[in-house]
């Protein structure tokens, strides 16, 4: 079996190296190769040895998922899909903006959280990403996009906000998350890497002590009964746990804030009333509204929000002093906005099985 490097960080490189008695500072020189240069073939790594190079072809591969497309929207975002085996495949979205390039990152082919106004939801679970399959998004999303003219990267922030819960397959996200902050791969500030959570409490933790980076939470919801209805992870961690780990979180996070993520469903969870219960919810935690205009995706049970709803709704979150921003719906052309990513080859197959079903249970 040949070894995929794209899966180690650089402590698993050099145990890597290591068990092929060679030095750490050869893992550091294939580190940068793979992930800075974007290089994928050892015979082009010209400062290393011609006997390792030789060595490393014979047991060894850079393999990053295969671009199945590359859509590009009216306004500049560019979804890739990539085949992850299996019939299975991911999204990553790219989001310009005037001051930073945004990769939003998928962590688990489906997710098993099943929030009921989400498509990857919808899927059900298909398995974890590797890291491979995880940075290896980074690397070929990096590959298409290059540098701006002043020689800085297109790619300048990354967020697990792709499909599936990065909490949830947290050993390979931590891994991929190490190396998009390493210096000799992609060098990104923890301030600019953000991992957006429904709320699995104990990896919060977990997180925080291991790897903090910038922290944003699904919140959706301003008390226990709705939100046990819309992101059913709820009923395991309630809102007053979910917030007292918000706060452990920022004692060691890199940004003094968290942000709350607020889908807006129409007469679902957007009335004056959820606003002020959501201020008096989240009184004690420094935090950032991102209000984000549903969605709707084929089977959908739910309306966005009209616009003046919405408007609204963040002026009472405004005016009470919180920061909150509404998310312009980008891409959704190329179906590419929160919520829509699906991984087309299999979702095909399930909207078929969905329908069989539903005539099925039509009564007779
Ligand atoms: N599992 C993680 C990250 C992926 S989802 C999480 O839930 O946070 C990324 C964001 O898209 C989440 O805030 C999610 O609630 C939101 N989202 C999901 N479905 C959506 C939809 N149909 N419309 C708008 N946002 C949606
Ligand atoms: Fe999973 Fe996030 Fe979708 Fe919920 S919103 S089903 S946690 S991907």
């Amino acid at each position: 079996m040949l070894t995929n490097l794209l899966d180690f960080d650089a402590a698993g490189l050099t145990a890597f190296f290591a068990g092929q008695g060679e030095k750490p500072f050869r893992a550091r020189q294939v580190l940068r190769w793979m992930h800075r240069f974007g290089q994928d073939d050892f015979d082009a790594m010209t400062d290393i040895a011609r006997s390792l190079r030789e060595k490393l072809q014979a047991i060894a591969v850079v393999t990053p998922p295969a671009v199945v497309s590359d859509k590009r929207s009216g306004d500049g975002t560019r979804k890739f899909l990539f085949d992850v085996g299996g019939g299975n495949a991911v999204e990553t979205v790219f989001i310009p903006e005037d001051d930073r390039g945004t990769l939003c990152v998928s962590t688990q082919a489906g997710c098993a959280l099943d929030c009921s106004f989400c498509s990857t939801g919808k899927q059900g679970f298909n398995r974890n990403l590797t890291v491979a399959e995880i940075i290896g998004q980074l690397w070929q999303a990096n590959r298409a996009l290059g540098f701006d003219p002043r020689g800085d990267r297109i790619i300048s922030n990354v967020v697990l906000m792709g499909m599936g819960e990065p909490l949830a397959n947290f050993e390979n996200s931590v891994v991929a998350l190490r190396l998009m902050l390493d210096d000799n791969a992609y060098g990104l500030s923890r301030r600019r890497v953000t991992v957006s959570t429904s709320g699995l409490v104990p990896a919060m933790d977990r997180l925080r002590d291991e790897c903090p980076v910038a922290l944003a939470v699904s919140l959706h919801a301003p008390n226990d009964t709705l939100r046990d209805e819309l992101v059913p992870i709820n009923r395991k961690y309630p809102l007053r746990e979910l917030m007292a780990a918000c706060h452990r979180y920022l004692e060691k996070a890199p940004r003094d804030f968290v942000t709350f993520e607020y889908v807006m469903l129409d007469g679902v969870n957007d009335s004056d009333a959820h606003a002020r219960e959501l201020l008096a919810l989240t009184r004690d935690v420094p935090c950032k509204f991102n209000l984000i205009p549903f969605n709707p995706f084929p089977g959908s049970p739910y309306l966005r929000s009209p616009a003046p709803r919405i408007r609204r709704f963040a002026e009472i979150l405004i005016e009470a002093g919180v920061v909150t921003t509404t998310r312009k719906t980008r891409g959704d052309d190329i179906d590419a906005a929160c919520g829509q990513l699906a991984g087309q080859v299999l979702d095909r197959t399930r909207r078929t099985e969905n329908r069989v079903i539903e005539i099925r249970e039509i009564p007779s």
